[in-house]
Formats: structure tokens, sequence, C-alpha cells
């Protein structure tokens, strides 16, 4: 804090002039519920009245400031509140309200809010620190939020606020493209994102699936780029024009909101190059893309003009963004095109390079320059770190924290959104409110004089299956609340509980502001357990407050678990959480099976990958299937290898039938097996083939698909049954990510 001798003097002064006599209001104390967490607060008794006398003194330095107080006041109040402009500080006249910012700083976001019975003082450096002190005031006046009554006057608890966040840089990234936000939903999300103290919104403009961003230089953006055929053969996109965009900036400004645009490339293009094709490699006409994933056509390093077509599209960018900062991508751009085009291939050449990798490395360096030179800083995901990372290149971290330790060791800022915490697509399954809030930017194996490098974090809202403005809120909140106070505070400063105390008195006030936020934590998760050769279902629930009851299909009503269930039958099995006596979201599903190698050993010739281990060695004949989501925790999964194991049954057993599931979403690399062979031994080394089985299913064929491989057979006598299924091995080269290892996808092997 940066408060001078001079201003200490003054609100010395001003507490010897006010008292608080009023006895305390309890209901005041409780109302002050602020998220995120201030760094200093000190509750006193008494209150503050707002009414049809209280004048707003403010500086001129903050008109946009005491404005939009006024308007929050008035907005349910039955009074006009005054504003007047007041240069010198002398809050000793009493009933009022002085916004006062010293405009020392105009970096310095901390801020000092005082309420006492007579006054009330905010004062800071800057305007973001009076904008702050106002967020701070907004969320004091839950009067507003929780009733519509007009009222004649307003209460403040008397209170010190000192405050000021930890990182500089608090954002949100929403992908506007794989569905499109028209502006007042990006007007909302600015407003909220402000009222809980974030100051970046990271906007997402340019897709495979849609360029939402106006290019007067390059119309067809607009007219073809920004729009996709569906698959049922509707048209949908939309893009912003350049006033859209001035509207949305200012609004944000105001809101000391920092737009980071981000324009992508060399990958993500494949819109851009459906409305100009010699951009690519191949320079052949292409669609907009309609599915999701990671797609091979992406801008050629090789063609000069497709530098003069992204330098034209900055220039238009940079006018339309005064943001420090231009992102650009950078991610996930398949090398399959460079490989086989002879201008990257001679432009490798000529500059000397060892491969893709550091062609791509030239390709972002020029971009940068060109951004520097023009007074700007570029930010790219962390795949910006492969074949060398440029001068300044600032480095969003994503997949994990370790392009995060690697830019700040190479002495390069560091921007922390990684999969494990911050990305809000993911269901709460993976990412449930406590996990949000367990996030720490600061990287556990960084070093003391490298931590300056982290600058914040953002949590990424991307939108693939988000189509409506209610799925966007129901997945962002409450989880912003929570990357809120992360940002905002410091670890040891954080208390879970006291968090989601205050969550829940947010509830309200998010109702008024018509956020149709979704769940903090997965009610519940139905968990077994093997012991002693049995499965053991283990409900699980998300919070103590929660508590679960089951059924079985088919059975009337649920009933408490009173104790683990041991599975003995096959079904599907419903859990249902409730919470204050009332349910809490849906019943969660579960399909088992009950079959002769539930809790047998399993030995793997080829070990399943650690992303993708479900329950680990007994995943196979744990009961539990997996369904159509890849990624619930089912399914097993083998990276470029087979499926190779064997079942101990463990005495002699009478088998006639074995079954299993794959899993097929050639969108995600994951493919269904060439072949899939059963066999069965009596002694562990003479194995009997029963039989081998192929599936209809092409590689080629879209969608999520499960496909049960079943084979019936004569019964027979068996100790041990061998499962293998041939991974397909490498993505075909019809695929957007030909030549990736493939993904063979196994659950449950029923065996009966
Ligand atoms: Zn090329």
């Amino acid at each position: 804090m940066i408060f001078n001798n001079k201003i200490h003097l003054v609100l010395f002064v001003f507490l010897l002039f006010t008292s608080c006599e009023h006895k305390e209001k309890k209901e005041l104390r409780d109302s002050i519920q602020i998220i995120p967490q201030p760094k200093s607060i000190h509750i006193d008794s008494g209150a503050f009245t707002i009414d049809k006398q209280t004048v707003i003194y403010t500086n001129e330095r903050n008109s946009f400031a005491a404005d939009l107080l006024k308007s929050l006041i008035e907005e349910k109040s039955t009074f006009k509140c005054k504003i007047k402009i007041k240069e010198d500080f002398s809050p000793v006249e009493k009933g009022n309200i002085w916004l006062f910012n010293e405009g020392k700083d105009e970096q310095d976001e901390s801020y000092e809010l005082l309420i006492k019975e007579s006054s009330l003082l905010l004062y800071a450096n800057s305007n973001k620190g009076i904008m702050h002190g106002i967020q701070t005031l907004r969320q004091l006046f839950v009067d507003a939020f929780y009733s519509d009554v007009e009222r004649q006057s307003w209460y403040l608890p008397c209170l010190q606020i000192i405050d000021e966040p930890r990182f500089k840089h608090r954002g949100m990234l929403l992908d506007c493209c794989r569905h499109f936000f028209d502006k007042e939903v990006v007007k909302k999300y600015i407003d909220l994102l402000a009222f809980y103290k974030m100051n970046v919104l990271h906007w997402h403009l340019t897709e495979d699936q849609g360029w939402r961003i106006e290019i007067d230089k390059y119309p067809k953006l607009t007219e073809v780029a920004a729009w996709r055929t569906e698959k049922n053969g509707e048209r949908y996109g939309g893009f912003y024009t350049k006033k859209e965009i001035k509207e949305i900036v200012e609004y944000a400004r105001q809101r000391n909101i920092t737009i980071i645009p981000e324009i992508e490339l060399p990958g993500h293009s494949q819109a851009a190059i459906a409305a100009y094709p010699h951009l690519s490699c191949t320079g052949k006409q292409v669609e907009v893309a309609n599915d999701w994933g990671v797609f091979k056509e992406i801008y050629c390093a090789g063609n000069d003009s497709v530098f003069t077509f992204l330098e034209d599209i900055l220039t238009e960018v940079m006018e339309l963004f005064p943001s420090e900062y231009i992102h650009i991508g950078g991610d996930e751009a398949p090398k399959y095109r460079w490989e086989n085009c002879d201008k990257c291939q001679e432009r490798i050449r000529k500059e000397g390079l060892k491969d893709t990798h550091e062609l791509q490395s030239y390709f972002i360096e020029r971009i940068e320059k060109f951004l520097n030179k023009n007074g700007r800083k570029l930010i790219g995901w962390d795949e910006i770190l492969e074949g060398g990372l440029t001068q300044n290149a600032t480095v969003q971290s994503w997949r994990g924290m370790q392009g995060g330790i690697d830019a700040a060791n190479a002495g390069h800022d560091a921007i922390m959104s990684p999969t494990s915490h911050c990305y809000f697509d993911y269901d709460l399954k993976s990412t449930d409110l406590e996990e949000v809030y367990g996030f720490d930017p600061i990287p556990g194996g960084l070093s003391q004089e490298k931590k300056h490098h982290i600058i914040g974090g953002e949590c990424n809202m991307w939108t693939e299956h988000v189509p409506t403005e209610g799925r966007l809120d129901t997945m962002v909140f409450p989880r912003l609340l929570a990357m809120s106070e992360v940002l905002w505070s410091y670890p040891e400063e954080r208390n879970f509980d006291s968090f989601y105390h205050r969550v829940q008195a947010h509830y309200p006030i998010l109702d008024q502001m018509n956020v149709k936020y979704g769940l903090e934590l997965m009610p519940a998760v139905i968990e077994v357990e093997i012991r002693d050769e049995q499965a053991w279902i283990i409900p699980k629930t998300g919070h103590s407050s929660i508590y679960l009851r089951f059924k079985w299909e088919n059975y009337p009503a649920f009933k408490p678990f009173d104790a683990n269930l041991k599975l003995v039958r096959s079904g599907a099995f419903f859990v249902q959480a409730y919470k204050d006596a009332k349910p809490y979201g849906n019943p969660i599903r579960q399909i088992f099976e009950y079959h002769k190698a539930i809790g047998k050993k399993v030995n793997y010739a080829s070990a399943f990958s650690d992303y993708y281990k479900a329950g680990g060695d007994f995943a196979l004949v744990d009961g539990k299937t997996a369904s159509t989501d890849f990624r619930d925790g089912n399914w097993q999964g083998f990276s470029g290898s087979d499926l190779a194991c064997i079942i101990d049954l463990g005495e002699l057993t009478k088998i006639s039938s074995i079954n299993a599931n794959f899993y097929q979403y050639s969108n995600a690399w994951i493919f269904l097996p060439k072949q899939v062979t059963y066999e069965y031994s009596l002694d562990g080394k003479n194995y009997f083939v029963l039989g081998r089985i192929a599936s209809d299913i092409k590689p080629e064929d879209r969608g999520k698909i499960i496909e049960n491989y079943t084979l019936d057979f004569d019964s027979k006598e068996a100790k041990y049954v061998r499962v293998t299924a041939e991974n397909i091995k490498r993505v075909p080269d019809w695929h957007e990510a030909a030549g990736s290892e493939a993904w063979l996808f196994v659950d449950e092997i029923v065996v009966e």
C-alpha cells in the first residue's frame, strides 16, 4: 500500500470526528460476504445511511465510477443521488460519499474503503483502485440484490477495508468461435468479471470453425469464414462488426477490463483458409470446419503472402484493441502439411532450420517482431516453447504447469491456465469448485527468484459443447468465484469453508444478475473397490452437506446407503444426491455387469496409459462399465499399442461367453481395434483360440461409438482367459492428425 502521510492524517482526523454509537446490527455484519476476500477487513459497529440527502463527492478522475455508483443506488431507490465534483479532499463534512483518486499510479490496483456512520470514503491511486472499491460496495449493497422493494434509505455496515490483488493478470478466456455469443453476452461477462475483480477478458476470435472479427481488407473473412454448414445442413455463425468491437472495448475499459484479442496462428486457421485458400500449403478449397478437434489445414510457413495477410490482420486488430498484449495462439498446429510442402521445406533450408518445430518458431518470431515493432507484446500457448522460444514472448501454460516453469526459467513471463484446474469446459467430475479453489498459479518447483515471472492466471472457457448463454453460465459459475479469489489472494489467506459460506450468499446476487449458475461439485461419485475378489460399490458425496440415496432400475424409490454395497447383480444403478432435503442435481446412472471374472487378477502384456488408467489393474473386471463420455474415468486407454491381457480366474471355471466394449471417437484419435481375439487356457502355458472378432464399423465412421465384441461358444472349463485387441497404431492418412499414435479404449471384459 502506498497511502501517503497526508492521507493517513486526514483519515485519522476523520476518525476523530466520527463515532459509531448505534447498536450493532447483526444482519449488516452478516451481509459482508465479499468475493474475492479482501486483504484486510475490520468490521465496526453501526451503519452509514444513504438517503435523499446523500451527495457523492468525487474528484474528476472518477466520473465513471461516480456515475456507476449513482445508478446502482438509484436503481432501487425512491430518491435521486447527487454527484458533485470537488478537487480538494476534506471529508469532514458529514453524511456524504467521497471518492478520491489521487492519480499517482495508474497500475496500482489497491484501494481503501472506510465506512463510518458519518461518511463513506473510498481512496485509491488509480481508476482501477476506485473501481475495485466500487465493486466491493456493490457486494455490500446486498439489499439491492435480495429485494425488489424500492427504498427510501440504505444502510452500509461500518468497516475499514484495505485491499490489493496478488497477481496483475486475472483473466478468463471466452471462446466465441466454436459457438458465437452476441455483443450483449460479452458485455454481461465483462460486468461479471469486473464484479469479481478480474481484469482481463481473453477474447478468442478466430478458429477452424469460425472467424469472428470484421477485417476491412479481407471481406471474405466475414462473408465466408464466419459461417459454417452444420452436419444437419444448417448455416451457423456470426461475427462482431468493428463498431461493436469498439463499443465492447470501451465498455470493458470503463470497468477496468483489458480485452486481449486472440488471433490463432499458424494452426486453428481452417476458417480463414476456407475464405482464402492460397494461405494454405496445398492452396485447395476447404470448408469452414463443422466438427471439433485439431485440423491439419494450417497457414503455409513458406509463403510470404501469408505473412502479409497476417500483418494486415494484426494491423487492423491493433487499431481496435489498445491492449499491451496480443495473443497469437500457436497451439495444436499439426506439421503434416509443412512436412509435405515444397515452399515450407524451402524455407527450412533457406533459414537453416532443423525441422518443422523450428519452422513454427520462425513463424512465431516473425509475427512477434511485427508486434514488437508496433509497440505490442506477444502471448502464445505453451507450444511456442517447442523449437526454441522467441525473444520477448509471454507463455500461457495450459498443458500442465511445466510450460510456465520453462518460460520463467528462461526469463519469460507466464500466465498459468493448466487443464488440471482452469478448464471450465471440463465437467465437475474433473474440476469442481474446491479443485479450482485449490489452484496456486505459482508452480511448486519454481525457484524464489523466478516467481515474479508468473504474472497471473486465467480460466479457459472453450465452447465446443456450450451452444447457449445458459450453458455458458452453468459452466463458468460458480467456478469463476473460486478463480477470482485464487488470483486475488495469497494461499495462506484462503480457507475453503469461509469461501464456501460466502459463495452461498452470492447465489441470490447471481440470480439478480441473470446468471444461470451450475453446481459446485459432482453431487455424487460412484466408485468401486475390489476386496477379496468381490466388487464393492462405494458412493462418495462431493460435500459433507450432501447425502445420497440409491436404487436399482425398476425399483420405485431411492433408499439410504447404510453401508457399502456388495455387487451381486447386473443392471442400471442410480444414485441421487440431496441437499437441504431436496434433490441436488439429476440422478447419476451407472451400468454394472456382474460376471465370473469380477475381482480376478489381470496381467497386462503392455501397460495402459497413465492418462486413461480408469480403475488401474482391476478396471476391466470391476463390474463398472464405461459410458459414451471417454473421460468418464471408466475407459482404459492404450496409446499406439495393443491390449493384451490375461485374466487369472483362480480355479477351473465353466465359461461359455466373453464380451468386451471398445470405443471409437476419431476426433479424439480413439479407434476400434482391427480385431479382438479371445483364448482360454487350463495351465497358463497352452492357449486355445475361442474366436476372433472384427467390427463392421470403419475408422472413418464419425461420432462416439461403443462397440461390443461378443463371443458365445460351447461351454469350456478354463482357468485363464486371454484377450488381445489389435490397435490400428497410427491415425490414418485421411485424418486431421494423420500419423499420430492412435488410442485403443476398452472397458469391462465380461466372462460368463
Ligand atoms: Zn507450406
